[in-house]
């Protein structure tokens, strides 16, 4: 007999995590359907932090910030295509949403930046750990505490449409069971398809080859399923490749390596850009380079304030030595007094305050002095899909006419249009906990209406 339920939820990542909290403190009868064995999808790789100006945790440190900064940042950080409607509920929402994760125990009090930002609203764990496990893991206490049903490799092969409106959905188990959710509101929190090669070619032929960040899941079938009940997309060709990635083992290097006050040089041992501009242009630096890679370099400091550097280093990819010249030697470079030149350089910059070269205005946090050094090989690869469904303010998902679809809801990575044709780094996690959050609590005001 198919089982009634209020909303169900796809996806178990941040969106669907965040939106299942928020439906069940509003009432809401609720499950969450996950087709992988396990919790958490992309989100618990991300890497750097969460976005919000105006935090109260930004006040606390005395950094100054504006909304309106933050939104023409992140509208020019994505080419000016961003849906400037739902950036401005993004950018309005997100000091709120800060509050609700403290208020759910996931403090994000510690502030970093990335590219493209000017001012430090990168909210990250007190213990500058990666955010992404902390998230998940503080957002499963909550699922747990208040009993909401996870069902573990389960997909959702199809939403159920009746009459006018979303009707539930069909689920597949592991076993190959297909049975029915009743639901008035289905919210779909899929993710991205970055790990889908074949619609990544698609819409970009130039990155057959390219190595990808996600988990295996992040294949975009909350998409095609939403088209198949008359969803609307947008920006689909819109597909970032990450500049930092380790290219053996397609581990993510974060972002806030670079906001930490690491420098990206050539073979030749040379800067050759400003390392905190947005992903789109520094990867297109590297591309454009001989060897298509470069190295990220940083000190004993930098590692101290990232505790992500301690992975790098146990998965085995970084290379360290005592000295710059050493350094120099392990990477192969050939003329070793390059690199030695091109930290006095740049530590000199940073006492200035002033990048000469290349015009780096943030993150020069400290001259590079301290030993040991460290460096790891890093090339671009697809890392996030900024195109996806069309939703309104509320997290309605819209037709191709731009009409509502009654009981469809989507938030995070499978909904297109925020991030326009350029995400900045630690917006992904601000997107999918803001919407997540609102996806929650309007679709379960719709099903108990
Ligand atoms: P977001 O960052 O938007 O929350 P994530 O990638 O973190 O997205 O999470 C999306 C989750 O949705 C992943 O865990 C993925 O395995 C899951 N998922 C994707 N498609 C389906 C589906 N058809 N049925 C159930 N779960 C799905």
């Amino acid at each position: 007999a198919p089982q009634n339920y209020d909303v169900v939820i796809v996806g178990s990542g941040g969106a669907g995590l965040a939106a299942a909290i928020q439906a069940h403190d509003e009432g809401a009868r609720v499950v969450i359907i996950e087709k992988m064995p396990t919790i958490g999808g992309n989100t618990i790789k991300a890497s750097v932090g969460m976005n919000a100006a105006e935090t109260r945790f930004q006040k606390l440190k005395g950094i100054e910030d504006s909304k309106e900064l933050f939104y023409e940042e992140t509208l020019k950080g994505g080419q000016f295509k961003n849906n400037p409607v739902l950036l401005r509920e993004f950018v309005e929402l997100a000091p709120e949403a800060i509050e609700w994760l403290a208020n759910h125990g996931i403090e994000l009090n510690d502030i970093t930046i990335t590219g493209g930002m000017s001012i430090d609203r990168t909210h990250r764990p007190a213990d500058r750990s990666a955010v992404g496990g902390f998230l998940i893991s503080g957002l499963v206490k909550n699922i747990n505490s208040r009993n909401i049903e996870v069902l573990l490799e389960t997909s959702v092969s199809e939403i159920l449409y009746e009459n006018g409106a979303v009707a539930g959905v069909r689920v597949v188990d592991e076993y190959n069971d297909s049975r029915i959710l009743n639901a008035k509101s289905v919210i779909v929190a899929t993710g991205g398809f970055s790990a889908n090669r074949e619609l990544v070619v698609k819409y970009r032929p130039e990155l057959d080859g390219f190595v990808t960040t996600n988990h295996k899941g992040a294949t975009g079938s909350g998409i095609a399923m939403l088209e198949k009940i008359g969803a609307g997309t947008v920006d689909m060709g819109e597909i970032q490749i990450h500049p930092t990635v380790e290219q053996t083992t397609s581990y993510l290097v974060s972002e806030s390596i670079r906001g930490g006050g690491a420098i990206l040089v050539s073979q030749a041992g040379e800067r050759f850009y400003n390392e905190m501009e947005t992903r789109d242009k520094v990867s297109a630096q590297i591309i454009a380079l001989p060897e298509k890679s470069a190295w990220i370099v940083f000190d004993e400091q930098v590692r101290m304030n990232n505790k992500a550097a301690d992975e790098y280093i146990a998965k085995g990819f970084v290379v360290s030595a005592p000295t710059v010249a050493e350094l120099a030697v392990k990477l192969n470079m050939s003329e070793h007094h390059t690199l030695e030149a091109t930290l006095a350089r740049y530590n000199n910059f940073v006492i200035m305050q002033k990048d000469e070269d290349f015009g780096r205005q943030t993150a020069l946090r400290h001259p590079l002095s301290e030993a040991p050094f460290y460096a790891i090989r890093v090339a671009p690869g697809v890392h996030h899909t900024m195109g996806g469904v069309t939703i309104d303010t509320t997290t309605a998902v819209l037709d191709s006419q731009k009409q509502v679809i009654n009981g469809a809801w989507a938030c995070g990575e499978v909904v297109g249009g925020i991030h326009g044709a350029n995400r900045i780094g630690g917006n992904a996690v601000a997107d999918i906990i803001i919407f997540g959050i609102l996806a929650g609590g309007n679709a379960a005001a719709y099903a108990r209406r």
